[in-house]
């Protein structure tokens, strides 16, 4: 992903910055359109994985939809190229505002979180003299084997609707005259690796529950089985594409579909997780009495994953690759520079020996990185570099220069 030439030419750029190798998100995406294609499966990418304009303007530009979570995130996949009617909004807690944008801005569907906020969305549709399509977002009550912070089907979370109020939710939709009903919406969490089995699962649950809401008279035109689906944050280089195949053809086996319905699905992460990587620098090397510190200049407000998640990531010093003649190496806990206990990059990560000034990667950080980041600490926001153009890339100030 990285080859020397890179690394050459960030030896001289200002870090921390976020790196996106755009040949790799190119591969990706065709990946994703050609078996959607084969599939019949609409897609659509979750924004909230990564909201770079360069990297939403070309996932629009080969047609693939936006799954967006707050208003501002329509407005902003609006002007990155995707038609309102391939957007759709979901979230427990749209505002009357962001509901009132997004009606007037004609999305393909609000994905709502229950049954107050169809009532909400038909009155406010109501109130604007126009119409709004809505699916229910259910919660099939699947565990995804995935972190608990990343769970989103069970009872026990605060998403979707329940199968105890289906009557209900049958008999309001009778009642708003002002909503189109476009479908059933299910997400059950993220970095699911157990692909067949858990959708296998999700497929079991879900055609029950279609067949219900079918026998009942409303007519499920649309199927939406969310994203989810996890990378290979061990061996990024080895598995750089995500297993798209297995979910597709997993999803599309086992998933009954009726006439003319559709099929679709929200991958986020699986889509930009590997294209990017945090190019960070060691300030300092520390060596205590029984471990050794690399103290780095990106942190916990750069990405949150590790302190949030706990999450893993690949560690690699780059600079150690300009000089091959050099095979020693080291256990280091990597660690971040802001006031938290928690702002560790990797406890006991065996690297090539370090030095201040290496310039280190935090692999596989495409997605929920630069999205999450924040200026906790006061630290500035790190800039994206592309590989395209090496647009973004600051020069190094050099302090300590002769
Ligand atoms: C976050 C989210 C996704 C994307 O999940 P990934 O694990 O990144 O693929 C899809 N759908 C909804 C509703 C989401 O909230």
């Amino acid at each position: 992903m990285l080859d020397i030439k890179n690394i050459e030419f960030f030896e001289k750029v200002e870090t921390p910055f976020w790196f996106y190798d755009m040949d790799l998100l190119r591969k990706t995406v065709k990946k994703v359109v050609s078996l959607a294609g084969q599939y019949g499966i609409d897609v659509h990418y979750a924004v909230k994985a990564n909201e770079e304009k360069r990297i939403l303007e070309y996932i629009s530009s080969a047609g693939l939809g936006a799954d967006c979570v707050s208003g501002n995130e329509v407005l902003h996949a609006r002007s990155c190229g995707f038609p309102a009617e391939k957007i759709v909004f979901a979230g427990v807690g749209k505002t009357d505002r962001e509901i009132a944008e997004a009606i007037k801005a004609g999305i393909g569907a609000f994905n709502c979180e229950s049954l107050q906020e169809i009532f909400v969305v038909n009155a406010m549709a109501a109130r604007l003299g126009t119409r709004a399509r809505v699916a229910a977002r259910i919660n099939p009550e699947v565990d995804a084997h995935t972190h608990r912070y990343i769970t989103t089907g069970t009872c026990e979370n605060k998403f979707g609707i329940s199968a105890h109020e289906f009557e209900a939710l049958i008999s309001l939709l009778g009642r708003c005259g002002n909503v189109d009903f476009t479908g059933l919406h299910f997400h059950v969490g993220s970095q699911i690796t157990d692909v067949e089995e858990v959708y296998t699962l999700v497929c079991e649950r879900v055609n029950p529950i279609v067949s219900y809401f079918e026998d009942k008279g409303v007519e499920v035109r649309n199927i939406n089985l969310g994203g989810g689906l996890g990378i290979s944050y061990e061996d990024p280089e080895g598995e750089p594409v995500a297993d798209f195949e297995t979910w597709f053809r997993t999803v599309s086996s086992k998933i009954i579909r009726r006439r003319n319905q559709s099929l679709h699905l929200e991958p986020g992460r699986s889509i930009v997780a590997q294209c990017g990587t945090l190019v960070s620098r060691v300030l300092f090397v520390k060596v205590g009495e029984t471990k050794n510190f690399l103290v780095l200049d990106a942190g916990m407000n750069d990405m949150i994953r590790p302190a949030l998640y706990g999450a893993y990531h690949r560690i690699e010093n780059l600079s150690s690759k300009l000089r091959p003649n050099l095979p020693q190496s080291q256990v280091y806990d990597v660690v971040g520079p802001v006031c938290e206990s928690s702002d560790v990059w990797g406890m006991g990560r065996l690297l090539p020996l370090s030095v201040r000034g290496d310039l280190i990667a935090i692999c596989s950080a495409g997605a929920y990185g630069q999205s999450m980041s924040n200026r906790y600490n006061l630290r500035d926001l790190a800039p994206a570099v592309y590989s395209d153009d090496m647009h973004g890339a600051r020069l190094r100030t050099e302090y300590f220069q002769d």
